[in-house]
C-alpha cells in the first residue's frame, strides 16, 4: 500500500471493503488469519481481513510467547508436527531477529519426576535433528553440579542432572501485528473492530462474502469475496454454526494461564522448563524486570470473550514453582499480572486436555467456507501456505498463482541480519537514551518491541520532547503506534502493542491518564466514551491481578 497503516486511514480501508470485490476474505486477525493474509496478498490475491476486536485479541496475545518446536509433543509421537514447527523456528527468527530471540532453555532432570537422562538425551537429540538445529546450538547434557550452577535457585534435593537446548522467545501479539503490517504492505486490506455476523450466499448456496458490524463506527459492512476463510481461533465453530456446517469434527477448548511476578522475587537466571508432580511441564521465563510462569491446561466452556485466571489456576502454578525452587516461597500477593488463553484444539473422544493433538486441521464446508483451527503460533507460515494453496486450487484453478514466498518476506524492512546486529543496535539506542536523560533499560524493550522503528521514536523524542523521560517516551511510542500499527484504543496500546499490562503494570498505571488524554484529543472522544474506554482498562487490570475462586 502507498499509505500508512494509521488510524487516520481506517475509513479508507472500510470504504474499500464496502465497495470492492475481493478474491479472498479472511475472518480473524490472530496469527493464523494474519499469516494467511500475508501469504495470499504476496501471491497476488486481492485479500481482505476482518477482526472483531483488536488484532491478536484472542489466543495470539495469550500464549507462552515461545517460538518453539514443542518438545513435549515427542512424547505423543507427533514427529511431523515437531519437524515442521521445529524447522520453522529458524525461519521466523530470520524474518524478525529483533522479535524472535534465541533463548537457551534449561531442563532439569529429577529422580522422581519426568524422564531419565538417557531418554531425555535421546529425545533432545531427536528434537534437534528433526528441526535441523545447527551443530553449535544442539543440546548439551549437564551433570548435577553443572545444572545447579546454571540455576542456583533449583532445590537441590532430587535434581540429578539437566540439559540445555535451543528455543526462541517472542511476543505473540507483536509478532501478529508485524505480520498484519507486512500483509498490508503486500496489498492486503486488514480491518480491526469489524465482526462477521452472517454469511452471504449465491443462488447455488456458495458463500460469497459476509455482513459485518463495524464496532468502531456502529455501521454495517457487506464484504464480497470469491473465497472466505474462517480463521477465528476459539470462535471457529461459532462461524461454522452460522454457516450450518458444524458437522463431524469440532473444537475442544482448553484454557492455559500464565502468571507474572517481579524478577526480584523469582530471579531465575534463564528460561527453565521443569516437570511437575502431576506429570505436566511448566515454563519459567525471565522477561525484563519480571519472570512469567505457565501454563495450565484445563477444559473450558465459559465465555470466550472474557477468559481469566482463577485462584485455583494461580495456586497450581505457585505450588509448581514452590516445589521446584528454593524459598522464599511465592505467594498470591506476589502475582503482579496474569493472562489466560484458549487453545482451539480438535476434539478427540476419550483424550484429556493435555493429550489432545496440537496439529492444525482444515475443514471444508458444502458452501465452500474453509475453516482452519488447531496448530501453533510457531507454525503460522506453513498453515497459511496450506490454506492459500487450497484456496488457489478450489477457487482460482485457471489463474497462474505463484508459490508461497513468505519465507523471504522480512517482517521489517530493512531488517537485521542476525541477533548480533540487534544487540549492537540496542547498545546504540541505550547511548542515545542516556544522552536524552532517559532510562537505558528501555533500550532492549524498545528494540524488541519496535525493531528499527525505534530510530523514528528516538527522533521524535529528540525533536519534539528534548528528553526521554517516561511521559515523553509514552507519547512518542503512542504516536508511532497510532500512525503505523492501526492502534484504535488505549487497550490496543497498553495491552497488545506494548505488553505493559503484563510486563510493566506500574508503568501502565503511571501512564494511563496521559494515554487517555492523547486518545481524547486525537479521536475527539466525549466524556462518556472516555469513561467506557477507561473502565475497559481498569477491568483488564482487575482481571489480570485479582483472582477469584472458580
Ligand atoms: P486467535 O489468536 O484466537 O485469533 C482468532 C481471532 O478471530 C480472534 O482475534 C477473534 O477476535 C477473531 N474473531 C472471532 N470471531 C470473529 C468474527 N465473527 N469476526 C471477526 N473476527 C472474529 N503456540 C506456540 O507456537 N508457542 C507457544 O508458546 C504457545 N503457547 C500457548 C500457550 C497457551 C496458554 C495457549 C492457549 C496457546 C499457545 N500456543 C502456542 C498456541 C497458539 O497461541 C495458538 O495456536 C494461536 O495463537 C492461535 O491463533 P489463531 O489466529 O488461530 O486464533
Amino acid at each position: 500500500m502507498n499509505f500508512e497503516f494509521s488510524y487516520q486511514n481506517r475509513p479508507r480501508i472500510v470504504d474499500t471493503l464496502k465497495s470492492q470485490k475481493f478474491d479472498l476474505l479472511i475472518i480473524g486477525g490472530g496469527i493464523t488469519g494474519a499469516g494467511i493474509a500475508l501469504d495470499a496478498a504476496s501471491r497476488g490475491l486481492k485479500t481482505a481481513l476482518i477482526e472483531k476486536n483488536d488484532f491478536a485479541f484472542g489466543t495470539s496475545s495469550r500464549s507462552t510467547k515461545l517460538v518453539h518446536g514443542g518438545l513435549r509433543y515427542l512424547k505423543q509421537l507427533e514427529f511431523g508436527l515437531v519437524r515442521e514447527v521445529g524447522s520453522e523456528r529458524a525461519v521466523v527468527h530470520r524474518l524478525a531477529p529483533h522479535l524472535v530471540i534465541p533463548e537457551k532453555m534449561l531442563l532439569p532432570l529429577y529422580e522422581k519426576r519426568g524422564f531419565g537422562s538417557v531418554l531425555t538425551s535421546f529425545g533432545l537429540m531427536l528434537y534437534d535433528r528433526l528441526a535441523g538445529v545447527r551443530k553449535e546450538d544442539r543440546r548439551k547434557m549437564l551433570t548435577r553440579r553443572q545444572t545447579l550452577r546454571q540455576e542456583p535457585l533449583l532445590r537441590e534435593a532430587d535434581v540429578k542432572g539437566g540439559a540445555i537446548y535451543a528455543e526462541y522467545r517472542t511476543d505473540d501479539s507483536r509478532l501478529t501485528i508485524e505480520i498484519v503490517k507486512s500483509a498490508f504492505k503486500q496489498g492486503a486490506w486488514p480491518c480491526s473492530y469489524a465482526e462477521a455476523m452472517a454469511f452471504n450466499y449465491s443462488a447455488d448456496g456458495r458463500v460469497k462474502g459476509v455482513t459485518a458490524i463495524d464496532h468502531f463506527t456502529g455501521g454495517t459492512l457487506d464484504i464480497e469475496a470469491d473465497a472466505v476463510v474462517n480463521a477465528a481461533g476459539p470462535w471457529v465453530d461459532e462461524l461454522r454454526e452460522i454457516d450450518k456446517s458444524k458437522h463431524g469434527k469440532r473444537l475442544h477448548l482448553t484454557k492455559g494461564v500464565h502468571i507474572v511476578v517481579s524478577h526480584d522475587r523469582f530471579p531465575v537466571h534463564q528460561a527453565i522448563y521443569f516437570n511437575v508432580d502431576d506429570g505436566r511441564m511448566i515454563f519459567a521465563i525471565p522477561r525484563g524486570a519480571t519472570t512469567y510462569i505457565g501454563t495450565t491446561d484445563t477444559n473450558y466452556d465459559g465465555s470466550k470473550d472474557n477468559v481469566t485466571a482463577t485462584l485455583e489456576d494461580v495456586n497450581y502454578l505457585l505450588s509448581a514453582v514452590n516445589n521446584t525452587f528454593k524459598p522464599g516461597k511465592l505467594k498470591v500477593e506476589d502475582v503482579m499480572s496474569s493472562w489466560a488463553g484458549l487453545r482451539p484444539l480438535i476434539h478427540e473422544d476419550g483424550k484429556s486436555a493435555s493429550e489432545l493433538s496440537r496439529k492444525d486441521e482444515i475443514f471444508e464446508s458444502p458452501s465452500g467456507l474453509i475453516s482452519i483451527a488447531g496448530g501453533k503460533l510457531t507454525g503460522y507460515r506453513k498453515m497459511a501456505e496450506r490454506v492459500v494453496d487450497l484456496v488457489c486450487e478450489k477457487f482460482f484453478e485457471e489463474r497462474e498463482i505463484e508459490d508461497s514466498r513468505t519465507g523471504e518476506i522480512l517482517l521489517e524492512e530493512p531488517g537485521f541480519a542476525n541477533y548480533h546486529e540487534v544487540a549492537k543496535y540496542i547498545g546504540s539506542v541505550a547511548r542515545e537514551l542516556n544522552m536524552l536523560g532517559g532510562d537505558q533499560r528501555f533500550a532492549s524493550y524498545l528494540v524488541h518491541t519496535y525493531g528499527r522503528a525505534t530510530t523514528g521514536i528516538l527522533h521524535d523524542l529528540r525533536n519534539n520532547f528534548k528528553s526521554a523521560d517516561n511521559s515523553s517516551l509514552v507519547s512518542a511510542e503512542l504516536d508511532y503506534s497510532l500512525h503505523n500499527e492501526m492502534t484504535l484504543s488505549p487497550a490496543d496500546f497498553l495491552i497488545r502493542r506494548t505488553g505493559m499490562l503484563f510486563f510493566d503494570i506500574e508503568r501502565l498505571r503511571q501512564s494511563l491518564d496521559q494515554v487517555m488524554g492523547i486518545f481524547k484529543e486525537r479521536f475527539h472522544w466525549s466524556e462518556d466514551k472516555m469513561a467506557i474506554e477507561r473502565s475497559l482498562i481498569e477491568d483488564s487490570i482487575k482481571f489480570a491481578s485479582h483472582f477469584k475462586n472458580q
